[in-house]
């Protein structure tokens, strides 16, 4: 049988911030958008981990977490691989998805018309979060990066936890984790912090 290969920058576990309850967070590797002011350079250019999806899920389930978030890069483009690696996980635990993506939801529509793939990944999203990030429409907004995306429930299995999530934060949180010799910051930044990061990021070639 020939294996899932899902390619990845990152991955973490037990974070508040990139969804309800406790989550897993996996950034995906590679992006087909060019936004500008995009502070995720190492989920586009840098670094590159293959996986299988069956070794990924089982990193998700041996976490414990409710749920996982799946950011990148742009995890669109490895919707089958994903879509396995959920159905993977869902055999033995039903768990929350929320997807980041640069596409907006209409236009997923589309392509889950001609690509099963992305028809099974977008079937599996509970909380969608849609659209390129713009810096011209970054309002400080906190859980996404300019005001054009929307957070879109797919499903209702976070109808009681949606509105007291989203809406009562008052601000942007980062989350700053130091593994080893790598600093990585989770959380969508405020212009501030993401300066902040700048520079903790040029400290760390040092
Ligand atoms: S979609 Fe995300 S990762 Fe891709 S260029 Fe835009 S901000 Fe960067």
């Amino acid at each position: 049988m020939v294996e899932t290969v899902i390619q990845y920058s990152e991955k973490i576990e037990s974070t508040h911030l990139l969804g309800p309850g406790d989550r897993a967070v996996l950034w995906v590797f590679g992006c087909c958008f060019n936004c500008s002011g995009c502070i995720a350079y190492n989920f586009k250019h840098g670094t590159c981990i293959e996986d299988t999806a069956e070794n990924l899920a089982q990193w998700f389930l041996d976490t414990k977490n409710d749920g996982i978030t799946i950011s990148g890069g742009e995890p669109m483009l490895q919707a089958m691989e994903l879509s396995k690696m959920i159905e993977m996980i869902r055999e033995k635990r039903d768990v929350g998805i929320v997807v980041y993506s640069g596409f907006t939801y209409e236009e997923l529509k589309k392509k889950a018309d001609q690509d099963l793939g992305v028809k099974n990944f977008l079937s599996q999203i509970d909380i969608l979060i849609d659209g390129p990030y713009r810096e011209e429409l970054n309002h400080n907004e906190p859980y996404r990066g300019s005001s054009n995306q929307r957070i879109l429930p797919l499903t209702g299995r976070y109808a009681g936890a949606m509105e007291a999530y989203y809406q009562t934060s008052e601000g942007r949180d980062i989350e700053v984790r130091i593994r080893g010799d790598k600093t990585l910051m989770i959380g969508v930044p405020s212009k501030d912090q993401a300066a902040i990061w700048q520079e903790i990021k040029r400290l760390d070639q040092f």
